[in-house]
């Protein structure tokens, strides 16, 4: 409402100044028609009078009288000491000192009018030369009433539109301000329904309005809402049921230990189990840590490297858990090639799939880490000849807490989040991940990143 009322006043003045403009505009041509015909007949009566070898009333009113009918309600002669020598109206004022005779002995081309009472009055005084010199001057007076109700009619006629103009704008606006707001409140209150966390709400708005493109912007923005509410909550409750059972594990145990009266062998064992159990909760938090640092986009500073020194890293780090598990672990480097990435992320993410590779392998197996790449991109791939993932399950080893085999991945240390950082990881560096696997086979895990190629200087 108040944009209403700004609007009504900003065109309220708008049209009051047309108004006034258009006035103007009227009085101006008929200003400029009269200025231009008063000053030509004052012009032709002055020269009739400078012919005159005498001036007196007599010879000036022979002049009058030649010059035919000049249309105008009054004409004065005067002499240059402005003595009046012939008035139409036959007055006896024996000096005209009118202010555009004044002005006229002053050798000036005067004219001047006035509209009052529905009237035009306009007025022109030309002074008189005879061989150079000033003689006197020619007033001539016209009192219109027709030209005046013309212009009293234009000037109405703009008044009446002008005002029909406002009490359109002013219905308009108020009928606009009424429904526009309507529909900004029906906004606002389901906004503030969803801000209480009801994100059932749905917006339905005609048209094709910016109203109802931020209605439906309002929808997407609860449905994204809606999702990532359910992820959290799917999240935190995951999270909690993992780690609620090595919690009670430990709890059993360290009861079991107090209620029990056990040799110390066996307390040993508890206390082993205990501590493994702690070491898993432990690997299961930083895992958790690091996986809500890449959700929430804590992204550090991504660099120009090659692979080839990270693939080597892993190889290192790992090859001595291959060879404990009796795994041969191969590093095949075909082609490298720089790409724009966190190099803590890639060691990240090999790591975390060379291990998988290892703890989901059979004693004797192979693992081969390979670098290749295409015409836009580094290839990554990392195979084994394990026991492979079944084919229903191949579409959910990126979720969190997923795991096929959960006593396997347990015993291994497995926690179910490893891949799920890895993915997290491989999009936010613009890559790709793709798991190819046979049960009883292996599994292969191709990760794409794109090169980046810096065009060699030529000298
Ligand atoms: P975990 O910590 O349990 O290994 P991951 O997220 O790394 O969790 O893996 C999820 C699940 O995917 C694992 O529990 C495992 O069942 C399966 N998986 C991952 N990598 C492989 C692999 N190379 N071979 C077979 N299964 C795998």
């Amino acid at each position: 409402m108040r944009y209403a009322v700004v609007y009504i006043i900003v065109t309220s003045i708008v049209l009051v100044i047309v108004n006034l403009y258009c006035s103007g505009i009227s009085q101006r041509l008929f200003y400029q028609s009269k200025h231009a015909s008063m000053i030509e007949k004052c012009l032709l009566a002055s020269a009739e009078v400078s012919d005159l070898e005498v001036l007196n009333p007599d010879t000036a009113a022979t002049a009058v009288a030649q010059m035919g009918s000049l249309k105008v309600s009054r004409l004065i002669i005067t002499d240059q000491s402005g003595a009046v020598i012939y008035d139409s109206l036959g007055t006896s004022m024996s000096h005209a000192l009118l202010p555009e005779i004044v002005r006229a002995m002053e050798g000036n081309n005067v004219f001047s009018w006035q509209y009052r009472d529905g009237a035009m009055r306009s007025c022109a005084a030309t002074p008189v030369y005879s061989y150079g010199v000033l003689t006197g001057c020619v007033y001539m007076m016209e009192y219109d009433t027709q030209q005046g109700a013309l212009i009293q009619s234009l000037q109405q006629n703009i008044l009446t539109i002008t005002i029909i103009l406002e009490v359109a704008v002013i219905l308009f606006s108020f009928a606009f301000a009424l429904v526009f707001s309507r529909r900004i409140r029906r906004i606002m209150a389901t906004m503030r329904v969803i801000q209480e966390g009801d994100y059932t709400q749905t917006l339905i708005m005609d048209g094709s309005d910016e109203l109802a493109f931020l209605a439906s912007e309002v929808n997407d923005l609860t449905e994204q809402l809606k999702i990532s509410e359910e992820k959290r909550s799917h999240f935190v409750s995951d999270a909690s049921h993992e780690l609620k059972t090595p919690l009670a594990s430990i709890k059993l145990l360290s009861d079991s230990i107090l209620q029990n009266d056990m040799d110390m062998e066996t307390v040993r064992e508890f206390v082993t189990d205990i501590g493994n159990e702690a070491d898993r909760l432990n690997r299961m938090s930083q895992k958790l840590l690091s996986l809500s640092r890449i959700e929430s986009q804590q992204d550090g500073d991504c660099e120009i490297i090659h692979l080839t020194p990270t693939l080597q890293r892993v190889e290192r780090m790992l090859s001595g858990i291959a060879e404990k598990n009796n795994i041969t672990l191969k590093l095949e480097i075909l082609q490298d090639c720089p790409i724009l990435m966190l190099e803590d992320d890639l060691y990240q993410i090999i790591f975390n799939l060379v291990e998988n590779g290892i703890k989901y392998n059979v004693p004797g197996g192979k693992l081969t880490l390979r670098l290749s790449r295409d015409k836009d991109n580094a290839i990554v791939k990392i195979i084994d000849t394990g026991v492979g993932i079944p084919k229903d399950a191949i579409g959910h080893v990126f979720e969190r807490f997923y795991r096929v085999d959960k006593a396997r991945s347990r015993k291994s240390g497995g926690s179910g989040l490893g891949l799920a950082i890895v993915r997290n990881m491989v999009e936010r560096n613009q890559g790709t991940i793709h798991v190819d696997s046979t049960v009883g086979v292996g599994t292969a895990f191709t990760v794409t990143f794109p090169a980046f190629d810096i065009e060699e200087e030529t000298p």
